[in-house]
């Protein structure tokens, strides 16, 4: 498997892949590679040629008081990871190569950047586009993996893709969880052993909330009160019903959504999500269909 460090080298390196015929997949990442990643690297590793990791911990969606210094880096052992399940590449270029002297250009996808995580963070997803549409033009990848566990963030991306007309297809694939319901996440080393089991509300709560989805229940403002009531424990960022595709908050459930929740437990804030579609009626037949085969 190769190490690439440079922008010159990823692109030499995807030229070469794409002379010889090849598909490429890209798993976009920030290291401290767990089970979750691995569901996108395998999935990519089955589906393409060649796989692309990318590992990369972007200054640019940090806020100076957030934990850009601490995040963890296991730059070693993720290689080992990428390498074990197929990956034909890790790129994992420098902070200074991404945003060197006088950088000045960011992509900002409106609207869809603003509401849940864009609330409390409002340079992160900015800081996110910016870092996937670098990786995009380097890689050059016939298909992006990305999970559903951060919703919003895949939600962002497509919308990017479709308006710069990138040719790239989005693949989100779901969350991988424990055993318990903790969505796996890089962040979940934070926690101390009663922190995570107090963390795991918000899964408890999200599969509640599925319950009374699909027992029928449309009116958001009681799906998120339960949720909220359930995770009261907790210091809650946000918990809300929107609108799968535009990230706009919904009052009832009439298409695909996405209920959303973002917590503080201790120090350590963790996001999670559910999805729900409403199942498609049978189409009826047209009138004279049916009266003739009565
Ligand atoms: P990160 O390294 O946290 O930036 O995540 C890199 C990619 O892995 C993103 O597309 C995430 O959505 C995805 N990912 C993170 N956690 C999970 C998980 N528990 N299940 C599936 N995908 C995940």
């Amino acid at each position: 498997m190769k190490v690439i460090r440079s922008q010159a080298e990823m692109r030499q390196w995807s030229r070469e892949q794409r002379a010889a015929g090849k598909t490429i997949g890209l798993v976009p990442t920030m290291g401290a590679l767990h089970a979750g990643h691995a569901s996108l690297i395998e999935a990519s590793v089955a589906r393409e040629d060649v796989t692309v990791v990318s590992i990369f911990v972007n200054p640019a969606q940090f806020a100076p008081h957030e934990d850009y210094d601490t995040y963890p880096r296991t730059f070693e052992s993720d290689c080992g990871i990428v390498e074990s399940l197929g990956g034909a590449a890790v790129y994992a270029p420098t902070a200074k190569a991404m945003y060197g002297r006088n950088y000045a250009t960011y992509v900002e996808v409106e609207r869809l950047q603003e509401g849940l995580c864009g609330g409390s963070r409002p340079h992160f997803f900015r800081g996110v586009a910016t870092v996937v549409a670098k990786l995009f033009n380097s890689v050059d990848p016939d298909r992006a993996y990305f999970g559903q566990k951060d919703g919003q963030q895949a939600a962002v991306i497509r919308r990017m893709v479709r308006d710069l007309d990138f040719g790239i297809e989005i693949v989100a694939l779901p969350t991988v969880r424990e055993k318990d319901g903790l969505a796996l996440s890089s962040r979940n080393q934070y926690l101390s052993p009663s922190e995570r089991t107090r963390a795991l509300c918000i899964s408890r709560a999200l599969f509640a909330a599925r319950d009374m989805l699909e027992a029928g229940e449309r009116d958001a403002g009681r799906i998120v009160s339960e949720v909220k009531s359930t995770m009261e424990d907790l210091e809650i960022d946000y918990v809300t019903i929107v609108d799968a595709d535009e990230m706009t908050p919904v009052e009832r459930i009439e298409g695909p959504i996405m209920l959303a929740v973002a917590a503080k437990v201790g120090n350590t804030r963790l996001i999670d999500n559910i999805q729900f579609a409403l199942q498609k009626a049978a189409t009826p037949a047209p009138e004279s269909a049916r009266s003739s085969r009565a």
